[in-house]
């Protein structure tokens, strides 16, 4: 098969195939189910179509494929040095999203997105990022469709990492530490803690506020919503053909989970076959236990953002309000969880488990040291729970193909590396007193 063929012409939906639909999300004013026009403000229509399609596949338009085509396929890997050195008669497979042009699986909705609001003739978008990836993502998309991007990123993250910012800059975007002084949102916060580390909730409420006004300006979320997770099943859709051209299908599959759209990528099109063929794969979620909404949080109706400017959604959630300590996965550190990855969970087909960073940053060296690419911070949570796959495999002599999700490359993250190789890097406990707290600021429903 040509590398060409392994690119879908369509993306997959698992709406078409989960046994019930996630609740409706609601307006964050009445309280009723939103309506396409309520979302008109923030998305472009194309966007709102798929946010509640429930057909299977989804056309890829040509445009976006065309794009697409400088990077995809990605490489389905065999790690077998990595195999080699723990000893387990597990297979591992890892699909590597760090070749995109950004180093991250997030272009294969960035791009997306751009187009359909160029489509419609935006002529700025606004959004959010954690460690940069996002942001990075949607200002290369925003440079090819002749978009302009602005970009507010969680302060924590902007001082830490201003590899990420000077990309942005370099594909023309502007980037902001939030909180800032720019929003009413970013005010408010800084009113009660000026030295704010930021949060994805914060930084979502200053990206949405800007966009709505300004009718030419629309808002992009980088995880999340189910057009997003539409648009990254480009990653499982590849996966399916390449697993079979070598000869082998999952037991497990596992994707670390910051917003819950990297995993949802490569598990749902696997996730649709066990639901329609009656397939046994496992999936595995993973996350960080300084931010663990699946493991410890609450399935409830929720904000997607601090200052209650966006839909409520029914989701896995800490609380609009929580700012989680400041874990070098930047890119893990968001309060809720897709609502469909969230759904998954409570029909008992998505596993979750927490780790903590030293844990997950101990896997990483032993996937540099076999492998040779640098992680993601986020990346090796995933690679943390691979390793123990394998591990319990081997306790129990046991084949298992396991796969997993590459998400993105650690070239811009080595500050963190640093971090961890001088014995500084701590890990954060479950911060049980500022769940509890933000807990109490959930929306009575
Ligand atoms: C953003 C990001 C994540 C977390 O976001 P998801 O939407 O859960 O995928 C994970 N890994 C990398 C490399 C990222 O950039």
């Amino acid at each position: 098969m040509s590398e060409k063929n392994y690119l879908p012409t369509s993306w997959y939906n698992i709406m078409a195939d989960l046994p019930e639909l996630p609740p409706p999300a609601l307006h964050p004013l009445t309280h009723e189910p939103l309506t396409a026009a309520d979302m008109a403000g923030l998305f472009p229509m194309g966007c709102i179509e798929q946010e509640v399609s429930t057909e299977r596949y989804i056309p890829i338009p040509e445009e976006v494929r065309e794009i697409y085509s400088l990077w995809r396929p990605t490489p389905l890997r065999r790690a077998h040095r990595l195999e080699k050195a723990l000893g387990t008669p597990a297979q591992i497979y890892y699909k590597y999203e760090g070749i995109s042009p950004v180093g991250s699986h997030k272009p294969n909705t960035a791009v997306a997105q751009a187009y359909y609001n160029k489509r419609e003739g935006i002529t700025r978008l606004t959004t959010e990022t954690g460690a940069g990836q996002w942001g990075s993502a949607l200002a290369m998309a925003g440079a090819f469709m002749g978009i302009g991007v602005k970009v507010y990123m969680v302060r924590a993250s902007y001082d830490l990492k201003p590899g990420r910012r000077l990309m942005m800059q370099a594909f023309g975007a502007t980037c902001t530490p939030s909180p800032s002084n720019e929003t009413e949102s970013g005010r408010a916060v800084l009113a009660q803690d000026p030295d704010s580390p930021g949060s994805l909730g914060i930084a979502i409420s200053e990206a949405v506020e800007v966009a709505l006004q300004d009718p030419k300006a629309k808002y992009s979320l980088g995880s999340v919503l189910n057009h997003v997770l539409i648009h990254q099943s480009v990653i499982g859709e590849e996966a399916l053909r390449q697993m079979e051209d070598a000869g082998a299908y999952p037991d497990v599959v596992i994707g670390c989970i910051g917003g819950g759209s990297n995993f949802s990528g490569i598990a749902f099109p696997f996730l649709g076959e066990r639901l329609r063929d009656g397939k046994k794969t496992r999936f595995v979620a993973v996350e960080p236990s300084a931010c663990p909404k699946v493991t410890k949080g609450k399935y409830t109706y929720d904000y997607g953002d601090t200052a209650q400017l966006t839909p409520m959604m029914k989701m896995h959630t800490l609380g609009h309000t929580f700012v989680p300590p400041a874990i070098h996965a930047g890119g893990l550190r968001y309060h809720g969880m897709a609502p469909l990855v969230s759904l998954g969970n409570q029909l008992g087909l998505i596993e979750a488990r927490a780790y903590q960073q030293l844990g997950c940053f101990d896997a990483a060296m032993q996937f540099i040291h076999t492998e040779g690419i640098i992680p993601a911070p986020e990346t090796s949570h995933a690679i943390r729970a691979v390793i123990d796959e394998a591990l319990d495999a081997k306790e129990k002599e046991e084949e298992r193909v396991i796969l997993f999700n590459f998400s993105g490359h650690g070239f811009l993250d080595l500050t963190s590396y640093q971090a961890y190789l001088n014995g500084e890097l701590t890990n954060y406990e479950y911060p049980v007193k500022l769940v509890e707290e933000a807990l109490s600021h959930l929306p009575k429903i």
